[in-house]
């Protein structure tokens, strides 16, 4: 031994005040700096002593109380009588072996003398299977006990050669009473029980049982073949893949033993109400939905037997790639804790704690509701959170210097494995319970710890599909848009803002696929066909082969529409139609330009605004639409004020709820209690140079008064700011009064502009965001095409001219019937602009208008879709 502390040197070990360990494995020492884990060698788990074992059996290196033994019996925290808390860890990173090759012979709890077998293990699979066997004795309480004298160089021999010497640094060795020694005198009592649920020992059942020994002073264990698991654990217990009829053992230990195993198995033996028959529990998310509907009006429909999703085409086209689960990308925890153990247990206990007052909050909401099956299944989340599986293993992990998300994370995937290996799909369903899980503690961590979505969190792939509950617009701002080959998600609507953005970005996209989509494991390969609105999550060679090869040819036909995109668009006989681009940044301008554009026809400020923490000043209205003037050369840009509400929210502005947000304070009703909002947005429109760069475009109006009062107003800052030019004002046509009234807007507005999106929501009453309904809240129905009729005829009347600035100007069957209905621009996408300049190319005039009024009176939109192929095949 080498004296550490030359004030120390004489002492003999073992003499009161110190505390000798003898090593506990037998093999070479290893100086801490030279064990190959930074979470040792750096002493982060405190200091200690490596040794390179040679045998595969720890001894214990002295008398005293088994205070922890992991799960995956790969280490074990013992604490000596003065208090001194020794960790010795076998291997590294052995924890993901997750026991394999580890026979633990000592239980938590146990007392121990010096030379006890602890644990045996298999020295072998440990050297195959971990990156090192270098194993470590440190002294987890470091602050409380230092080390003054360590072996040197060479061999030790297990049991038997002196390896650390110990001194509590105040002097004063504390002494631990015998806390955790009530449970020693143990009965033990079995009793064996089949079980009669449909379904098995599942999650409610399992809740149940382990709610029955609360309170009582004993241990139950349950086993099953040779698997086993603590009651407190219901994950253990659903590992144990006891389905129904099968026979368990319920093993009880303590003074309460039998009154503990009597209650577990009442509760397993009785029928709860309504657990007959224990459905598949959906993944969760915080606003649960029905799978999408499969009317054969609705495409929407899960196909899993067959590797295919099917949803509904929110941006056409054909992508294969690997799966990235959006919602774990977003935060990806480093792995290494920033600071010392016991404050990343802290973080971690901080977070899981905020997602069960979240849990509670749910739970209390679905029972207000009446909805008892959602209640049960948040009631089960808050349950599994509480799991000590899922919080020790986590905690094992922090202890080795791992942060708390890190730890998590791990923890729950590696729950997640061993479910996995149970055959029975209900696992399945509960693996995505603790998916969900993991992702609201990480989420609660990264609140708590500030970490949430660094860049560096968002690495993704090449030819990542990535897949989501449901993106948000701010969720799309910041993607990698090199890197993301399509876009997934469960829910969302086809004309949702995410959706309009993945067709801006011309990333294809599905939305409404359903909850099935969270069971597709990250990381598989999937083929996106995104006009047909399916998701092949299976595919085989060919349909790779397949969908590679309609991915070139798209791109060929692109690339076609490409080479004439900057010539202006007419039919074949001479009608001319403007086709111009919907945007929302600066970027998307330049994109508009490149993809030949005539003109913006919507600027959607609301999204060019939406990270901010303030509302824009005037002058920062201005600069922006003053960049995007110059950056379309000359090109004219409607420029619609502000349309927040609904689905449109922004960062800087928390609107109070409402019932009914579709049906609130949306477009300029905003202005209603915010008016400084438009007015600040009007005088940067106001201040552009030239003033005719731009046209200004009112959201959300519902009759010629409300247009009367802004232009009054538009025209009273115009002249405050001394301009003498008029500047064109223009009203979207997106509410079913607006249509029906065109005639009388159109008196007072320079131009119309149709909002398809909203006007079909409006018409139809189906929410655009609501998936069950994404394919029947179709722009084609009749009901909106007459409504569109409506408005060109009364818009003629004055002379206006009238755009379609909504998804329906870029789908290539709605065409035809728009521009025979008279509408003479289209806005699209950006880069939809050279294929739809080249539908029109395609296209009669003459033949459109004859033709469309006999689509209006078709009975649904299906109809129209199916007519309008057929007069006006697609390439
Ligand atoms: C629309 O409603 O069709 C429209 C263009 O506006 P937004 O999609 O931004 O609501
Ligand atoms: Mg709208």
């Amino acid at each position: 031994m080498n004296p550490e502390n030359s004030a120390d040197q004489g002492k003999s070990e073992g003499k009161s005040g110190s505390i000798e360990l003898v090593a506990p494995l037998s093999g070479p020492v290893v100086p801490l700096a030279a064990v190959p884990d930074p979470v040792f060698s750096e002493g982060m788990f405190g200091d200690g002593i490596g040794i390179d074992p040679l045998a595969g059996k720890l001894l214990s290196p002295c008398d005293g109380t088994v205070m922890h033994l992991a799960r995956t019996g790969h280490a074990v925290t013992l604490e000596t009588a003065e208090g001194a808390q020794v960790l010795v860890h076998i291997g590294i990173d052995t924890v993901e072996l997750n026991g394999k090759g580890f026979s633990p012979k000592v239980e938590q709890g146990a007392k121990v003398r010096r030379g006890d077998l602890l644990i045996d293990f298999d020295l072998d699979v440990v050297a195959c299977e971990a990156p090192s066997l270098v194993s470590v004795i440190a002294v987890a309480n470091s602050d409380a006990f230092e080390v003054i004298q360590r072996a040197g160089a060479g061999r030790v021999e297990a049991g038997q050669t002196p390896l650390l010497v110990l001194r509590a640094r105040d002097g004063a060795a504390q002494t631990v009473g015998a806390a955790g020694s009530a449970n020693l005198v143990m009965d033990e009592v079995r009793r064996s029980v089949t079980l009669t649920h449909a379904g098995g020992l599942h999650a409610r059942p399992a809740a149940r049982a382990r709610e029955a020994v609360r309170g009582i002073e004993a241990r139950v264990e349950v086993r099953f073949g040779e698997r086993k698991a603590a009651i407190e654990s219901v994950v253990g217990l659903l590992a144990l893949g006891a389905g129904e009829g099968a026979t368990i053992e319920l093993v009880g230990m303590g003074r309460e033993a039998q009154k503990a195993v009597d209650a577990v198995a009442n509760e397993l033996l009785r029928e709860a109400p309504g657990e007959a028959h224990e459905a598949p529990a959906r993944a969760l998310s915080p606003a649960p939905a029905a799978a999408p509907v499969t009317a054969a009006t609705a495409p929407a429909a899960t196909n899993a037997a067959s590797g295919t999703l099917t949803g509904v085409c929110a941006a056409p086209g054909v992508a294969v790639g690997k799966l990235v689960r959006w919602d774990d990308a977003e935060i990806a925890p480093a792995e290494l804790a920033s600071g010392p153990s016991a404050a990343e247990s802290r973080l971690l206990d901080k977070a899981v704690a905020a997602v069960d007052a979240e849990l509670d909050t749910s739970v209390r909401a679905a029972s207000q509701r009446g909805a008892i099956g959602e209640a049960g299944i948040f009631q089960m989340h808050r349950v599994l959170l509480e799991d000590p599986t899922l919080i020790d293993a986590a905690r094992d992990l922090i202890s080795l210097g791992k942060s708390a998300g890190f730890a998590w994370r791990e923890s729950i995937r590696a729950q997640i494995a061993v479910l996995g290996k149970v055959d029975d799909p209900l696992l399945a369903e509960r693996a995505a319970d603790l998916r969900d899980l993991e992702k609201r503690v990480l989420r609660a961590l990264a609140l708590t710890s500030g970490a949430a979505n660094t860049p560096a969190a968002r690495q993704l792939p090449d030819e990542a599909v990535l897949a989501a509950d449901e993106f948000t617009p701010s969720d799309l701002a910041t993607l990698d848009r090199k890197r993301v080959t399509a876009l997934v998600m469960a829910r969302g609507g086809a004309t949702s803002h995410a959706a309009i953005i993945a067709r801006q970005a011309g990333i294809p996209a599905i939305v409404a696929l359903g909850d099935s989509l969270h069971k597709i494991a990250e990381g598989t390969e999937v083929v996106v066909d995104a006009g047909a609105g399916r998701l092949v999550h299976a595919p085989s060679a060919q349909d790779i082969e397949r969908a590679r090869a309609e991915k070139q040819r798209l791109a060929g036909v692109r690339e076609a529409n490409r080479l004439t995109s900057q010539q202006a668009a007419a039919t074949r006989d001479g009608h001319a139609i403007e086709v111009a681009a919907n945007i929302a940044t600066l970027d998307d301008a330049r994109t508009a330009v490149e993809n030949g554009a005539d003109a913006v026809g919507l600027l959607r400020t609301e999204l060019m605004f939406i990270h901010r923490q303030a509302a824009p000043t005037i002058e920062e209205h201005r600069q922006s639409y003053q960049a995007i003037a110059q950056a379309l050369q000359g090109r004219p840009a409607i420029i619609r004020t502000l349309d927040v509400g609904a689905d449109k929210e922004v960062d800087y502005l928390t609107l109070p709820p409402e019932p009914n947000p579709a049906l609130g304070l949306r477009g300029i009703r905003l202005a209603q209690v915010r008016p400084d909002l438009l007015d600040d947005q009007l005088r940067g429109l106001l201040a552009v140079e030239p003033l005719s760069a731009i046209r200004i475009l009112l959201p959300m109006v519902t009759d010629a008064g409300e247009l009367i009062r802004l232009r009054e107003r538009i025209d009273l800052f115009a002249k405050e700011a001394g301009r003498t030019g008029r500047v064109e004002v223009g009203v979207m046509i997106e509410v079913p009064s607006a249509a029906l009234l065109a005639d009388q807007l159109a008196r007072h507005a320079d131009f119309l502009s149709v909002g398809t999106n909203d006007l079909t929501q409006y018409t139809l009453a189906m929410d655009r965001c609501q998936p069950d309904l994404a394919a029947q809240a179709d722009g084609l129905h009749p009901a909106v095409l007459r409504l569109i009729a409506v408005a060109v005829e009364g818009a003629s009347k004055h002379g206006k001219w009238v755009g379609v600035c909504g998804a329906l100007a870029g789908d290539p069957l709605a065409v035809p019937l728009l521009v025979g209905l008279g509408i003479t621009e289209l806005s699209v996408d950006p880069v939809s602009v050279p294929s739809i300049k080249a539908r029109v190319r395609n296209l009669n005039y003459t033949q459109c208008r004859e033709r469309v009024f006999d689509l209006l009176a078709l009975e649904s939109a299906q109809a129209v879709r199916a007519a309008s192929r057929a007069h006006w095949p697609l390439d």
